[in-house]
């Protein structure tokens, strides 16, 4: 998983949140095109332009295809929570990458929809989140520790071994290995956004993305 380096929500979502009233409540989706637009910045940024699971880019010109805003719990909470509609704590963005038919993977976000364990889960805190997790040169995942049930059930709910990610991954992986690429060509310093997959490359050289 990739996760994210939460910052305090951006002030459009800050101040539309304090207009709550007795007659109006802020849900999800945000009515409020500048407020949907900081806060898809803002994650952006977090995530240094990743999908929050599987690490792919993200693209920000395409809104519903190439990415969307994830709920990490479901915005219906089974106890009500209606706060994790808007919370900017819940908020990540997902990849929801389209093959040539225009169909979605069915990986990370889309694949996840409402699913969540409140014991079986891994928080989506980089870089604690990605150390959870094993990427081998196949490009293969497996749990960093066998018996971390947490993360096998990420992996499981989020189809992070789906074929599409294997492959993108070894031949990452390779081209790191076989000095064709190296970290600086995961890292856009001016524009503060990674290369997709860029946490994975960092890991395998024992560190991790600014
Ligand atoms: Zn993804």
């Amino acid at each position: 998983m990739k996760g994210a380096r939460k910052n305090e929500a951006p002030p459009e979502l800050t101040t539309w949140l304090a207009l709550a009233n007795a007659d109006w409540q802020p849900s999800y989706p945000f009515n409020e095109p500048a407020v949907r637009t900081a806060v898809v910045h803002s994650l952006f940024f977090e995530q240094r332009g990743l999908c929050v699971y599987c690490g792919r880019g993200l693209d920000l010109s395409s809104p519903g295809k190439s990415f969307h805003i994830e709920h990490f719990r479901p915005q219906h909470g089974a106890n009500g929570r209606s706060d994790l509609e808007v919370s900017h704590t819940n908020l990540f963005l997902s990849c929801g990458q389209q093959d040539q038919d225009g169909n979605v993977a069915q990986t990370c976000g889309t694949r996840k929809g409402d699913w969540f364990d409140e014991i079986n889960h891994v928080v989506p805190n980089y870089p604690d989140c990605t150390g959870r997790f094993k990427f081998m040169l196949s490009g293969h995942v497996e749990a960093a520790h066998a018996d971390d049930a947490a993360a096998r059930a990420m992996i499981k709910q989020l189809q992070l071994d789906h074929p599409e990610l294997v492959k993108d991954r070894e031949t990452t992986l390779a081209l790191l290995d076989a000095d064709k690429l190296d970290l600086a060509d995961f890292w856009d310093v001016g524009k503060q956004v990674a290369e997709s997959f860029g946490h994975i490359a960092y890991q395998h050289c024992g560190s991790s993305l600014p």
